[in-house]
């Protein structure tokens, strides 16, 4: 329902804002995204991630994390470390699915947190973060852009009424200065200003494990070429339910038959 600083994205829009690759462009100019996803427990957290942000066209990907290995055997042309101070620059962090909540966890957490520039927070990270929330609400003076599904958005915002998502979204995102994001069957992006986009595309095909950490590689690589922060959500949300409908139609299981699917606009 279309409200007052209610936005819903088509197509045409998505084309519009995700920029053209510049004759004169180099990987630079084409964004880099540094992923920090997946452990032991969860290996595959880190490549569903990574291969959302490869399938959104970036220039490079960095990757850092215990399954560096694993991520360069599947894609080459991904930068890979253990540590994200060693992973040389990135333009936007994205941090959370499957890196666990443990002392070594939470130091990556600390670690991506303190980037000059865009940081998404999904999953893990989301559970990390919702014990220090006045970390947050005390701002990190640069964008920041939290993916909650509705229990994770419970854990970090518990006063906020569920039922109600739009009106909780947007108090959400105006108390934690962030973009919030917050999945389900009608996915919410609101900006601290009021804005809320709502999204459209999509299958209950998504609700299947991985594909949220798809979604997060997909929005990483669209901040690291530079799409403002709220636009960059929706944008990504946008293309990962146009992904997932995709895959639907051709009855194809599980996350991973998401990358392939990702059409950026353009390309
Ligand atoms: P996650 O729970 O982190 O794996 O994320 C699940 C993803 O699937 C999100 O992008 C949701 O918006 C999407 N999703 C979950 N359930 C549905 C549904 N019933 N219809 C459409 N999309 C869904
Ligand atoms: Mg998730």
């Amino acid at each position: 329902p279309a409200g007052a600083h209610t936005f819903t994205l088509t197509d045409l829009d998505v084309r519009a804002l995700l920029p053209d690759p510049r004759p004169d462009g180099d990987k630079f100019t084409q964004g880099v995204p540094g992923i920090v996803a997946g452990s032991r427990q969860y290996p595959g957290a880190a490549m569903l991630c990574v291969g959302g942000a490869v399938s959104t066209r970036p220039g490079m990907v960095r990757y850092a994390g215990p399954q560096a290995q694993a991520v360069v055997n599947r894609w080459p042309e991904v930068v890979a470390a253990d540590d994200p101070a060693e992973a040389g620059a990135v333009q936007a962090w994205v941090a959370g699915p499957g890196m666990g909540t443990d002392e070594g966890s939470q130091a990556l957490l600390r670690h991506v947190m303190a980037f000059d520039g865009p940081v998404l927070v999904d999953a893990d990270g989301l559970t990390m973060l919702a014990r220090t929330m006045s970390q947050l609400e005390a701002r990190r003076g640069r964008v920041t852009v939290l993916t909650p599904h509705g229990r994770e958005f419970a854990r970090l915002f518990p006063d906020l009424d569920p039922s109600d998502r739009l009106a909780s979204v947007r108090a959400a995102a105006a108390r934690s200065g962030a973009i919030v994001l917050l999945k389900g069957s009608r996915t919410l992006v609101a900006d601290p200003d009021g804005r809320v986009a709502v999204n459209t595309t999509g299958t209950s095909w998504l609700a299947s494990a991985g594909s949220g950490d798809v979604l997060s590689g997909i929005i990483g690589s669209l901040l690291a070429a530079g799409v403002p922060a709220w636009q960059a959500a929706a944008a990504g949300a946008h293309l990962h339910g146009r992904a997932g409908e995709r895959a639907a139609a051709d009855r194809a299981v599980g996350a991973t038959e998401l990358w392939s699917r990702i059409r950026v606009p353009g390309f």
